[in-house]
């Protein structure tokens, strides 16, 4: 047995707190974060991982620029992009796409039936008509919303699975995916980091269309509110909490882009197909909690439109998907499978 002296048992003791810190530090998450404008919304990422610090600055970086790229290819306002290229030739002959172009028109066109248009990608002259969140907004005429009402143009987009092109079958619309694009774009950021970077824990906020991958890096699921529609901005009041781990949560609300006329008439950015208006079903707000954020971000805008009893039904038809509605008189209700999931906020749970 060796017997230390007084000396000998602290350095003894130092060099094990300093060989316990080093193993803790190397096994310890490590945290970066960044914010940029991007598709028109604050794209912030916060990255946690147990790799090298540049480790994460790479992954935040990748993860900046495959949203940089994707909005090149999905914006409807970016004069080269390639929804732009496709809106100006597909209706004279089949016009070839990107692979991640080729993705989000089939799923559209798959969410599109599946609501019989309440999502439709084809609103997109509709959309413009109405120009709400630009700075030159109107209120259409009956006359001018004559044309677009009611045709149901999803059903004249063809995509062919085998040359990976989008043909229109005539010429009197343009495709419009603000609707879904986002979680696309959310999709692709977390595929990335997952299998290039070994992100362990994330939460990706697309102006309100959100995904994690994992939970809190403190065991506890990530918490992201669901706005109070009567005051959105106030982030640290929000309706109600989700409790989400790995999973999307994504809201379409009537609060999020809108414009008052003159009479103070309020006009937001959720259009039905059928009467060219804006939906308006009596709710303020529906949120998806999914897998994909592309699936919850055509649910969510569908589900609107559709309003609530159909909007029920279908989601509660679904599997693996759930959803927070907020109705005109701020009572908030949920799809049987969200129970411990949701918890109150600033408004109770029915
Ligand atoms: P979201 O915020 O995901 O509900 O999407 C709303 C955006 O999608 C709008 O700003 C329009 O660009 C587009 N949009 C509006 N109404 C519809 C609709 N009924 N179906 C598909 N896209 C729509
Ligand atoms: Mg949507």
């Amino acid at each position: 047995m060796i017997f230390l002296n007084k000396f000998s048992r602290r350095i003894l003791c130092l060099l094990l707190i300093i060989l316990c810190s080093a193993t803790f530090l190397s096994g310890c998450i490590k945290q970066i974060s960044g914010t940029e404008l991007i598709l028109g919304t604050i794209v912030n990422i916060q990255l946690y991982g147990k790799g090298s610090q540049e480790n994460l600055e790479e992954a935040l970086n990748a993860a900046m620029n495959r949203a940089r790229t994707l909005e090149h290819i999905f914006s409807v306002n970016n004069e080269g992009s390639e929804l732009n290229y496709v809106n100006q030739n597909a209706s004279k002959e089949p016009v070839s796409v990107s692979e991640d172009l080729y993705k989000v028109l089939e799923r559209s066109l798959h969410y599109a039936n599946l609501t019989k248009g309440a999502f439709d990608p084809t609103l997109g002259k509709l959309i413009s008509l109405w120009g709400i969140g630009t700075d030159h907004a109107i209120v259409p005429t009956d006359e001018d919303l004559l044309p677009f009402i009611g045709k149901s143009n999803y059903k004249h987009v063809i995509l062919d699975p085998a040359t990976h092109t989008v043909y229109f079958e005539n010429d009197t619309f343009f495709l419009d995916l603000g609707a879904i694009a986002k979680g696309y774009i959310a999709d692709e950021i977390k595929t990335l980091l997952q299998q290039n970077y070994n992100i362990t824990n994330a939460i990706i906020n697309l102006g309100g269309n959100v995904i994690t991958i994992g939970g809190n890096p403190n065991g506890d699921p990530w918490k992201i509110g669901i706005a109070n529609p009567d005051a959105p901005e106030d982030s640290a009041a929000p309706a109600v909490i989700a409790h989400v781990n790995g999973k999307t949560l994504v809201t379409s609300g009537d609060y999020q882009r809108f414009f008052e006329d003159e009479t103070g008439m309020k006009y937001h950015h959720i259009l039905d197909g059928q009467t060219g208006y804006p939906a308006n079903t009596g709710l303020k707000s529906v949120s998806i909690i999914t897998e994909a954020s592309m699936d919850a971000d055509a649910l969510s805008t569908a589900v609107f439109v559709l309003g609530y009893d159909n909007g029920l039904a279908l989601i509660e038809s679904l599997d693996g998907i759930e959803a927070v509605f907020i109705n005109e008189n701020n009572q908030v209700t949920c799809t049987s499978g969200l129970d411990s999931t949701i918890t109150s906020g600033v408004l109770p749970l029915n």
